[in-house]
């Protein structure tokens, strides 16, 4: 605590006290707002548990529709085969990433799905880089 502060407390030992009396509806209804507020936010978080719950197999059965529908669309179809392919590929140990030359290649890459067995070895940077620019 600075000096000038320490003197003006012993001054006025009150003033916290004083502080609180004169802000009292202010600060009670601040208090009893937070209160209020962790209250809502608990009943939400509930709420939201209870609903993944009640509703778990009906997200589960979304996810397979989702799933079942994604692989039926024919691009899909090849692409999951050649990851599936691929993912049998051994990734050749201490193997730089092909585009940095810097980073441990870590994923394999298509660059043509009808070609499985052509891999680009690339670390996880480069190969977010090609898929999301
Ligand atoms: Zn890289
Ligand atoms: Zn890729």
């Amino acid at each position: 605590m600075e000096e000038k502060q320490k003197r003006f407390l012993n001054k006025n030992p009150n003033y916290h006290k004083e502080y609180y009396q004169k802000n009292k509806i202010r600060l009670d209804k601040k208090a009893k707002e937070y209160k209020k507020d962790e209250k809502i936010k608990e009943k939400y978080r509930k709420y939201n548990k209870n609903w993944k719950i009640k509703n778990k197999e009906r997200i589960d059965t979304g996810n397979k529709i989702y799933k079942k529908k994604y692989s039926k669309k024919k691009e899909n179809k090849i692409k999951i085969k050649a990851q599936t392919i691929a993912q049998k590929i051994p990734i050749p140990k201490k193997r730089l990433c092909e585009m940095c030359n810097k980073n441990l290649a870590i994923l394999r890459h298509h660059e043509n799905y009808n070609k499985p067995l052509e891999v680009k070895y690339l670390c996880k940077i480069c190969h977010y880089k090609i898929h999301h620019s």
